[in-house]
């Protein structure tokens, strides 16, 4: 059963087309609550478009827990769902406890309001580095429990040693092998322990890249569908496991400079509107929602129960 409810209404006001086209695109995208009622897509860029008939990650699953319920960004491509709960599945087989899930993408992707320049079109999943515990976390712990880094505190990129265990590897590997992925970022710090430590098996590096941050979750980013019009993908990665390709990020950080740099006015950035978006995102954006799709997002909160093992 279809509602006819045209969320548009409830995001403008009476505001109009073309005020909306002139509005930050991630007030829009970050107030809509529901998916689009409008066959899957993954429509723009990574980190600028949108996504039309996201599907929601069950908060819990036999081998994932999603995190940070109140973001409710644990949307995404059904082709993301899917491969997370092949994942979750298939890393348990491996020896890896289950799932922690970070953000995926908004109900209708775009940019949030907080965090992410990425995550926009269903296809990005942020994966936490500390194996899921046996237990059920309750909404409390999923809000304020934090990712460990897997890095020491002060020391530039540098492994610690009691965060980092051998199953770290064993998830990433895992994570990496599915050819519907088209990378995974994590820290250079951590890019290089899986370089000095895979042994012969190495194809799988070549799609782990070394990037800023992420060393308390990974992030996955699958390619656009088969067939995906509208989808831009990302040069794939090149050949090679690419741990010859890390020495830049081990450089010291440059020395402060002895005197302040010049004062410069502050020019804020101009932010994303709507019509800086494929044209198809207005489309999403006002589009209505299925019943079946409402059903399945929200917070079932008084359902939780600390897991009987
Ligand atoms: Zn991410």
């Amino acid at each position: 059963m279809r509602i006819a409810v045209v969320v548009a209404l409830v995001v403008l006001g009476a505001g109009g087309a073309l005020a909306q086209t002139n509005r930050p695109a991630k007030q829009l995208f970050g107030s809509v609550s529901v998916p689009a009622d409008l066959a899957p897509r993954a429509i723009g860029g990574y980190a600028k478009g949108c996504l039309a008939g996201a599907v929601a990650l069950p908060l819990d699953g036999p081998n994932w827990q999603v995190m940070r319920l109140s973001r409710n960004r644990n949307w995404g491509h059904p082709v993301l769902i899917d491969y997370l709960k092949r994942l979750s599945a298939d890393a348990a087989r491996d020896g890896w406890p289950g799932l922690l899930v970070g953000d995926l993408s908004q109900p209708r992707g775009g940019p949030m309001l907080t965090g992410h320049a990425s995550h926009q079109v269903g296809l990005d999943g942020d994966i936490w580095l500390t194996p899921m515990p046996d237990y059920q976390l309750s909404v409390e712990e999923r809000e304020k429990k934090s990712a460990v880094s897997m890095l020491m505190t002060g020391r530039h990129l540098t492994i610690d040693q009691k965060a980092w265990t051998h199953l770290q590897p064993v998830v990433l590997k895992r994570a990496a092998s599915y050819p519907e992925v088209a990378r995974i970022f994590v820290s250079a710090a951590i890019k290089q322990k899986l370089c000095e430590t895979a042994g012969g098996d190495r194809a799988w590096l070549r799609k782990i890249r070394p990037w800023y941050g992420h060393d308390a979750h990974f992030h996955v980013r699958l390619d656009c569908p088969p067939g995906a019009a509208g989808c831009t993908p990302q040069t794939p990665v090149g050949p090679g496991d690419g741990c010859d390709q890390l020495a830049e990020w081990f450089k010291p950080p440059p020395p402060p400079p002895t005197k302040p740099p010049e004062p410069k006015p502050y020019v804020p950035p101009r932010e994303t509107t709507l019509a800086d978006l494929p044209g198809a995102c207005t489309d999403v954006l006002n589009a209505g929602f299925s019943a079946g799709a409402a059903a399945s997002f929200g917070m079932p909160l008084p359902r939780l129960r600390p897991r009987v093992n």
